[in-house]
């Protein structure tokens, strides 16, 4: 065949049945929606409108409108399941809390917009970011911008599969719906506050079995740390404590830049709240988290105390103290490098045995190690004593710092007396001869000169010192030259 000669004037040939049949669907969907649109009105006289002045032109309303009735519907099955599961039987079963619509969830989500994953120090006065207006991906002459409209549409739709498993989002890909990037971000929202929203009510039922150490969502979280490339594998629980459970893991690759460490410890905050409540005295007093608490419900003071952690062992970092480097932050997950070997983590102070040598090394390096969390970080441990301390590599490692506070926190001096306390028994018991009892160490650690020579009167000095930067603090709106060189802690850059 000649590629130039004339083309076969084939006409495009259509069958009587092709074109009746096309005809019939139409009708048949005429048919159809006539049917539907009715019940649509129907509904418009439910909860949200009532009178005669029906609006149907805002498509906010009618999408509401349907959802109500999806949601009712779905609650009417679900207590007919009920009915059937539980039968004539004495002992029933609720579905209670899986219904969609509650009878006081008129709830509000905005105390729940998530706590953002704040990298920065809290010192530093808030920035806001700018989002370039001009997000692009891809090169060349395949770059997409997130202004083409229809790729960027279906990329949303397809996008909301990430929704979580039980958020049901209809068969969008199917149809091409092409969502608008406010509708999608709209939606995103949304489900992540019914996420939450539904999280709460299920949250007694995951928490009571005892043998997970986590709940799912945390579960997901670390699940994505591994999936997306930063840990290779999570190997195990190293220890479950009242207020976290530590996990061991191998690291992945560089991600985001920074190289992670070959084995990491995954620190999970419990998001029980019950233990966090005596904790309180802790936060509420700092002045760094003073503005925000108040504001705060639980599960974000939870948060808090994973961010305290991480910046105080950053600046625990930045003075060489020895102490696990942060790695990442995700909420209340805080991923840091592991301090041991091949999973096996390095024991307390408290469980191994030392050489007197080592013990007099252990209490010189301690001794040192307080002095400069106190001077060069500005910081009290608050929780110091022979099981937050660990023994690798020949040297003592700070560990747990999460209630580490500053020394003009209205407690701190009380803090770092009871942090001397334990560290001047332990070596003292531990046959350090040199080790200094606990009023010197106290005095030696904060360059304070407490001169009482019993426990009693050392505490009532130490008192009337915090009341009296208290009432400073109160008068003159800042701190006691004693407790800081400079007055404003130092900020380090991370
Ligand atoms: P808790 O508040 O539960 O005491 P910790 O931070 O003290 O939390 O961690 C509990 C235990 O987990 C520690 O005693 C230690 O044995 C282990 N652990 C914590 N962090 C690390 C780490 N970075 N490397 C190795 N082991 C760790
Ligand atoms: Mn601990």
């Amino acid at each position: 065949q000649c590629p130039w000669g004339a083309p076969n004037t084939t006409s495009i040939s259509c069958s009587l049945a092709d074109v009746m049949s096309e005809q019939l669907a139409k009708e048949l969907q005429l048919e159809e929606e006539n049917a539907a649109f009715p019940e649509v009105v129907a509904v418009a006289e439910g909860p949200f409108i009532t009178g005669e002045n029906v609006d149907t032109s805002s498509d906010l309303m009618l999408a509401q409108m349907l959802q109500m009735e999806f949601d009712r519907e779905y609650d009417a099955q679900l207590r007919r399941e009920e009915k059937k599961i539980n039968g004539d039987s004495k002992v029933s079963i609720s579905f209670e809390n899986y219904r969609k619509v509650h009878p006081y969830d008129s709830d509000s989500s905005e105390d729940e917009v998530d706590w953002q994953d704040t990298r920065h120090d809290p010192y530093r006065a808030d920035k806001p970011t700018t989002t370039p207006r001009r997000g692009f991906i891809g090169k060349g002459k395949d770059i997409t911008t997130k202004h083409d409209e229809v790729v960027c549409g279906r990329k949303n739709t397809a996008r909301m599969e990430n929704f979580a498993p039980e958020f049901q989002v209809g068969d969008g890909i199917g149809m091409d719906l092409k969502l608008s990037n406010q509708v999608f971000n709209a939606l995103k929202q949304h489900a992540y506050s019914e996420e939450r929203r539904s999280a709460r009510l299920h949250e007694k039922k995951e928490h009571s079995t005892a043998e997970k150490a986590v709940d799912p969502k945390t579960r997901l979280l670390m699940y994505k740390m591994v999936n997306g490339g930063m840990l290779e594998t999570i190997t195990g629980c190293i220890s479950t404590g009242k207020e976290s459970v530590v996990f061991h893991a191998y690291g992945g690759s560089v991600t985001e830049g920074k190289v992670v460490p070959s084995e990491c410890a995954i620190k999970v905050f419990k998001t029980t709240l019950n233990e966090f409540k005596n904790r309180d005295k802790y936060i509420k007093d700092d002045y760094r988290f003073k503005d925000r608490f108040s504001k705060l419900n639980p599960r974000k003071i939870i948060r808090m105390w994973a961010e305290k952690e991480m910046h105080n062992l950053t600046r625990m970092q930045n003075a060489g103290i020895p102490c696990p480097q942060v790695v990442i932050l995700k909420k209340h997950v805080l991923v840091m490098s592991f301090i041991g070997q091949d999973r096996v983590p390095a024991p307390k102070l408290k469980d191994v045995t030392l050489s007197s040598e080592d013990m007099k090394k252990a209490y010189c390096q301690t001794l040192d190690m307080m002095q400069q969390l106190y001077k060069e970080c500005n910081l009290v441990h608050a929780d110091l004593s022979e099981y937050n301390m660990l023994w690798h590599d020949g040297k003592v490692w700070f560990i747990d710092v999460s209630q580490s506070v500053e020394p003009t926190h209205p407690h701190g001096l009380q803090f770092l007396f009871r942090d001397c306390k334990n560290v001047s028994q332990f070596f003292q018991k531990g046959g350090v001869a040199e080790a200094l009892n606990e009023r010197e160490l106290f005095n030696a650690v904060s360059g304070l000169n407490i001169t009482a020579d019993n426990e009693v009167d050392f505490q009532a000095e130490i008192e009337a010192l915090e009341k009296m930067n208290e009432d400073h603090v109160q008068n003159h709106g800042k701190k006691l030259p004693m407790f800081s060189s400079d007055g404003d802690p130092p900020i380090y850059d991370e």
